[in-house]
């Protein structure tokens, strides 16, 4: 067997070092630019190197672990709801060419992962795919929050037919990462505009997370 080394730090012969996998565990979730969408951790440290090891390198074990942390972000988002509905975690849609170059959607894995570890905390939670792209969108890169807002509205929509037998279930936005907050808006819009109200979004990371909703300095 080839060595592998921790995808977060590069310790070597672990693609998980026990470091990593506390400073993963231990991240206290959090409130993001959106109030509304919680991160179980900032996106900086192992925790970048984690999500993008399981996204770009195909890391997929890390699934396992990263959906745990994002299974907590749910539950900070919804608080006292958590256990009030059947919960269903949304994925945000990856574009259909990234799949392809990837060789698997990272998002869906995560919200995956994340339904069973809430499953295994004792809470009713499956995923489900259920928005796509309705039309090509322009890359992300180096756009201000007003022009990605522009740039997303409209972009996704709902899958017709896969909301069927989900209307007593609560939904909740899940992804990765979340930096300007614009793709979880315009898809809390796409899932409104079907009729499913989704209170709530939960992300691995953030650029800004707020755990004491105390704004950090520097
Ligand atoms: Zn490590």
């Amino acid at each position: 067997m080839l060595p592998v080394d921790c995808a977060g730090c590069g310790a070597e012969r672990t693609q998980l070092c026990p470091a990593c996998r506390h400073a993963l565990a231990t991240a206290r979730p959090g409130p993001t630019v959106l109030p509304w969408a919680h991160a179980a951790a900032p996106y900086a440290g192992p925790v970048r190197q984690l999500l993008l090891a399981h996204k770009e390198r195909g890391a997929l074990r890390l699934a396992g672990p990263l959906g745990e942390a994002l299974g907590r972000a749910v539950r900070s988002a919804l608080g006292a709801r958590a256990g009030a509905a059947p919960l269903l975690l949304v994925p945000m849609p990856s574009a259909r060419a990234a799949v392809r170059a990837r060789g698997h959607d990272p998002t869906l894995r995560l919200a995956g992962a994340a339904a069973r570890s809430l499953r295994r905390a004792g809470l009713d939670a499956r995923a489900t795919p259920l928005l796509r792209h309705a039309r090509p969108v322009a890359d992300q890169a180096g756009l201000t929050a007003a022009e990605r807002r522009r740039n997303l509205r409209g972009a996704l929509t709902v899958l017709p037919r896969a909301r069927h037998g989900l209307a007593d279930r609560q939904p909740v936005l899940v992804d990765d990462l979340v930096t300007t907050g614009a793709s979880l808006a315009e898809a809390a819009r796409a899932l409104a505009a079907a009729g499913l109200t989704a209170r709530a979004a939960a992300t691995v990371a953030a650029t800004e997370v707020h755990p004491t909703g105390v704004r950090p300095e520097g």
